[in-house]
């Protein structure tokens, strides 16, 4: 039996994991944590590395599509929805999952 895709799962495989990507500047980066920012001084620190991240524009759809938390492609999303800094920080790291 073959299973066909909603609109949804289609759209999501159309934009490449930036994870898997050797270009993305966050890439070995030594405080991986900034990406799940609890400060502005870590969101802003997160901030700077995708500016000069080549994959930004891609990487920003892959976490709206994927309903991602944390920061991707420059922005602070939470459930894939891009949240102002001042209101998606808040204080408290998320628990590994
Ligand atoms: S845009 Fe930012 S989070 Fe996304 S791959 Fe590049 S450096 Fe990493």
């Amino acid at each position: 039996m073959t299973a066909t895709l909603t609109a949804r799962e289609k759209s999501i495989q159309e934009v490449p994991d930036p994870r898997d990507s050797p270009r993305r500047a966050c890439r070995d980066h030594p405080d991986p944590e900034i990406f799940d920012p609890i400060s502005p001084a870590e969101y802003a620190r997160a901030v700077e590395v995708c500016a000069g991240c080549p994959l930004a524009d891609s990487c920003g759809q892959w976490a709206f599509r994927h309903r991602e938390w944390g920061v991707w492609g420059g922005r602070l999303f939470e459930a894939g929805q891009p949240v102002p800094a001042k209101r998606g920080l808040s204080g408290l790291r998320k628990p590994a999952a």
